[in-house]
């Protein structure tokens, strides 16, 4: 064999290595740049899922955050409405318009008189209003009776009774429930006019006098009690709220004793007195102690006398004395 071709065969056999090994290094290379962009690949695609996890956690958020916000928005527009509300009737003065049977001539009002107490009796008639007007008829006291139309409805020959026997008759309220008829200055004159119209119909007589179930100034009033006492005002009507309490309208039975009591120190601070008490079913102990009431303040030199439109009031708030 020639040398030479040796060596050119040497060199082609050289020259077939170096482009197999080239050939197999460049394999390798590309399957490890393969697997290399596989795995970066999976972390990618592993970020990009948590990346839409959390997206889709801000997603919810915000729509919790936007439902939160349309209640908030909902709150907002109830309490402007209730705030529009609480200050339309003393806006608008639509109800000086409504009722128009609802006005008294209005009292001459007198001096206030010295020595001088007003038993007014709330809440009634009751089925103890007899056995009241027989112990007042005894001692010819008169009194006022501040009545409750609901009661009446029941009483209705009670309450003749009482006007026959010449006591006074104020208006207390109709359904005496403090949510409904303070829920607005027309729904108080709704409740008083039909109270008004069951006493005017039963004795014949209008009433120009009431008394605010809770007194003038109330939690339950608190919203609309100025325009309400202004509009009241101006329809002519007089009322009474009280210097001295009987305290007989606790939630338990209050003793004859106590009753008596509470009246008598009351009674000792003032000049003139309204004392409240109450006639209903369960205040037997006050029909009990109004004849001790009577029987010591006459001996002590006071008189009783009914309230009527002409007799100065006794209120928490205006003409305080
Ligand atoms: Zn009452």
């Amino acid at each position: 064999m020639d040398p030479q071709d040796t060596t050119f065969a040497k060199q082609v056999k050289r020259i077939k290595r170096i482009i197999i090994w080239s050939v197999l290094f460049l394999f390798v290379l590309s399957i490890l740049c393969s697997l290399f962009l596989l795995i970066k690949n999976v972390g990618l695609s592993r970020r990009l899922s948590r990346s839409v996890a959390e997206l889709e956690t801000v997603r919810q958020t915000l729509s919790t955050r936007e439902a939160e916000l349309a209640g908030l928005s909902a709150q907002w527009d109830a309490a402007q409405e209730n705030l529009k509300e609480a200050a339309a009737p003393a806006a608008s003065f639509a109800y000086q318009q409504e009722y128009p049977d609802l006005y008294i001539e209005r009292g001459e009002p007198t001096q206030p008189q010295s020595n001088v107490i007003y038993l007014t009796f709330d809440d009634g008639p009751s089925g103890n209003t007899s056995a009241l007007l027989d112990i007042l008829d005894t001692y010819h006291v008169k009194a006022t009776f501040f009545i409750v139309g609901t009661e009446v409805d029941d009483h209705s020959a009670i309450l003749k009774e009482i006007a026959k026997r010449g006591h006074s008759i104020g208006i207390h309220t109709d359904t005496h429930n403090y949510r409904s008829i303070y829920k607005s200055i027309d729904a108080f004159l709704t409740d008083f006019s039909s109270a008004s119209q069951k006493v005017e119909r039963l004795t014949g007589q209008k009433p120009s006098i009431f008394r605010f179930p809770g007194g003038s100034i109330n939690s339950y009033n608190q919203l609309i009690y100025q325009p309400l006492i202004a509009e009241m005002l101006r329809r002519g009507y007089v009322f009474f709220d009280w210097n001295v309490s009987a305290e007989d309208a606790t939630e338990h039975i209050v003793s004859k004793e106590t009753i008596v009591a509470a009246v008598l120190n009351g009674v000792a601070k003032y000049d003139r007195s309204i004392v409240l008490l109450h006639d209903s079913d369960r205040h037997e102990n006050t029909v009990l102690a109004v004849k001790d009431i009577i029987e010591t303040l006459s001996a002590q030199g006071y008189r009783f006398a009914p309230l009527d439109n002409t007799v100065p009031p006794i209120t928490f708030s205006y003409n305080k004395e």
